[in-house]
């Protein structure tokens, strides 16, 4: 018989199950190490408790996400918005991640990137896109003239690498989504760029395919604010790393960019 409480049964299960899927699950299997030393000893008669929640269904309770919400709202600038989620505990990813991973570039660009999640090598450095995906994204966006130097923001839709790289849960997106929005509106940029289809999906809170959404003039509306912000959506670079011959696509959305950012009168660096 098992004689372990039922919440750390069904986590050891759970990572057990997540190894057996090839997962790479040190720093996973190190956190609930950790927590099941510090957890109390079940009493003698709670024989029937409820199974653990998942950290997905945990991190997307009302209450977490309503302090993210109140988080967000009290940050004033992107340097305190930062600091609200180096310190929100609402994410179960912050327990296996190495670092938490907000953004890389220029707080007032005019130019507002927005990825999926960080991989390995943005949690080893702690800055978005920085890792193969990065770097031609990087690439692209020079193409147009722009860089995270000069007139570019990057971000993710979550702020911690989710073990393995598996994607990120609804309950994940959810809880950090706040703060998403809140660097949205404090950043207002005169053009959102949303790489793939978690940014697109979780920003736009639209289903439609990436394809679908690709190569359009689109709006990011923040319901209650009045906010309405330029927004396009391009295939993410690890796709195109994935399809290179999907690149003709890109590069078509990255000559759309150019046109809108002109007509916007952004100011870019020269470039080929
Ligand atoms: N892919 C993303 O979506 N974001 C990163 O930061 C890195 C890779």
């Amino acid at each position: 018989m098992n004689a372990e409480p039922a919440p750390q049964y069904a986590a050891r299960a759970l990572l057990a199950f997540w190894r057996a899927a090839g997962v790479d699950m040190e720093a996973a299997e190190a956190a609930y190490a950790a927590g099941a030393a510090r957890a109390p000893a079940p009493p003698a008669a709670a024989k029937a408790e409820p199974p653990a929640p998942r950290p997905s269904v945990r991190a997307s309770t009302p209450s977490t996400v309503d302090n993210a919400r109140a988080m967000a709202a009290a940050a004033r600038s992107i340097a305190e918005l930062k600091q609200a989620v180096a310190v929100f505990e609402g994410c179960a990813l912050k327990t296996t991640a190495r670092t938490t991973v907000f953004s890389d570039g220029v707080d007032d660009a005019p130019v507002l990137v927005i990825g999926e999640a960080p991989g390995k090598d943005e949690d080893e450095v702690g800055k978005p896109f920085v890792g193969r995906s990065g770097q031609l994204l990087d690439r692209m966006l020079a193409q147009i003239g722009l860089s995270r130097k000069e007139n570019v923001l990057i971000s993710n839709t979550i702020y911690w690498r989710p073990p393995g790289n598996r994607d990120p849960t609804q309950g994940e997106i959810v809880a950090c989504l706040p703060f998403v929005e809140r660097l949205i509106e404090l950043s207002r940029p005169k053009l959102l760029i949303l790489t793939g289809k978690a940014a697109a999906h979780t920003v736009l809170q639209r289903e439609d395919g990436v394809m679908k959404l690709r190569g359009r003039r689109l709006n990011y509306t923040r319901q209650g604010s009045g906010l309405v912000v330029n927004a396009m959506v391009m295939l993410h670079p690890a796709y195109l790393l994935r399809q290179p011959q999907q690149k003709r696509l890109a590069w078509a959305d990255l000559l759309l960019a150019e046109a809108w950012l002109e007509e916007l009168g952004v100011a870019r660096a020269a470039h080929p």
